[in-house]
């Protein structure tokens, strides 16, 4: 039996890796009409031709079981003759493409250029891959995520693949943000009295959901919809997971703490979930007016994804909207 009353729905806001396992957790523990999953396409590119999503392929890789669980990126018994092609005909090789994943891009860019939406072109792809949550582009419209350095300006994929995150961040820039309609179908899960919560993964709050939540509208319909909004830190014990969050955190100016995640959300908020690692910041954010959750938030196997999946619904389920931490002051 599911733990959603009838026509309820759950939001789950999401990046790549980290997202994703989240994400996958949830469509354990929530059937396809009580789950919508929103995912950055700020860092989408294009790339030799071809229009790439690593955010949606990671999703969409991982919902479907075809992931490099190993790796951490790109398809499972992947071979690399066309890469090796390219190089042979210097051809960038930087962006690592493998011969499967190359079958999603030319796809995709083959649909995109006929017209058809990404929203659809998604749809078509999960449906082609068994995927029967559904994966929502967070727009249709381009937003791209520039990082600011010293030296200036490197568009996301150059800064985060090409240069291995070393560049020191000063800040990000959305370019396109101001104009990006948020998808359609977000918009009506925003707005719906249905919804019973808004979850945002453990992303990376800058790259990831960021890019989500600052498109007009957004953050005014998270705040003014009748179901709470909790986030998953993906910050444990002082560092992240993986990725560059922890390094963009302490070159922003940011204390490397599960707290700064709650603190940069702010009244966007109304629960927040924090390792057990973490759990001595748990009064100080109680404190500030959040409700939070201590369990363990590292997702190593599947049964922790849905483990933590299920103890996040359960938590956010139990939260109303109705305490003020518009005040929100966390050192
Ligand atoms: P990207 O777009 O591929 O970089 O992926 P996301 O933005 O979705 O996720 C990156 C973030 O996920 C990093 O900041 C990690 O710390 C976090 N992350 C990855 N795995 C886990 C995990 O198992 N638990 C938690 N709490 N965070 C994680």
């Amino acid at each position: 039996m599911s733990i959603l009353n009838k026509d309820r729905q759950i939001l789950a806001l999401s990046g790549g890796v980290g997202g994703s396992k989240l994400a996958l957790g949830l469509t354990h523990c929530l059937e396809p009409h009580e789950l919508a999953i929103v995912v950055n396409t700020a860092d989408d590119f294009e790339h030799l031709g071809l229009h790439i999503s690593p955010d949606l392929d990671t999703l969409m890789y991982t919902l479907s079981g075809l992931s490099d669980t190993s790796r951490g990126w790109g398809l499972a018994d992947e071979s690399w003759g066309a890469l090796d092609a390219l190089a042979r005909l210097g051809q960038p090789t930087w962006f690592q493409l493998g011969d499967r994943d190359l079958a999603t891009h030319l796809a995709r860019s083959c649909q995109l250029r006929a017209g058809t939406s990404l929203s659809t072109v998604t749809a078509e792809l999960c449906l082609s891959l068994g995927i029967t949550h559904p994966v929502l582009p967070m727009s249709d419209d381009s937003v791209r995520s520039f990082i600011q350095t010293g030296g200036g300006e490197l568009s996301f994929q150059e800064y985060f693949v090409r240069q291995h995150c070393a560049p020191e961040i000063q800040g990000v820039r959305l370019h396109g943000i101001e104009v990006a309609r948020p998808q359609k179908v977000f918009i009506e899960h925003l707005k719906s009295p249905d919804l019973a919560a808004i979850i945002i993964g453990p992303s990376n709050p800058f790259v990831s959901i960021d890019p989500i939540i600052k498109m007009p509208g957004v953050a005014e319909m998270m705040r003014a919809s009748t179901a709470p909004v909790v986030a998953v830190s993906p910050i444990i014990d002082g560092d992240a997971v993986k990725g560059p969050a922890a390094k963009m955190m302490a070159e922003m100016g940011m204390t490397v703490a599960t707290t700064s995640i709650a603190k940069y959300y702010g009244d966007l908020l109304d629960g927040f979930v924090i390792d057990e690692k973490d759990a001595d910041h748990a009064t100080a954010l109680r404190e500030s007016g959040l409700a939070i959750l201590v369990v363990p938030t590292v997702m190593q196997t599947l049964e922790d994804r849905q483990m933590l999946a299920s103890q996040v619904l359960d938590f956010s389920l139990s939260l109303s909207k109705t305490h003020d931490h518009s005040t929100l002051s966390i050192t």
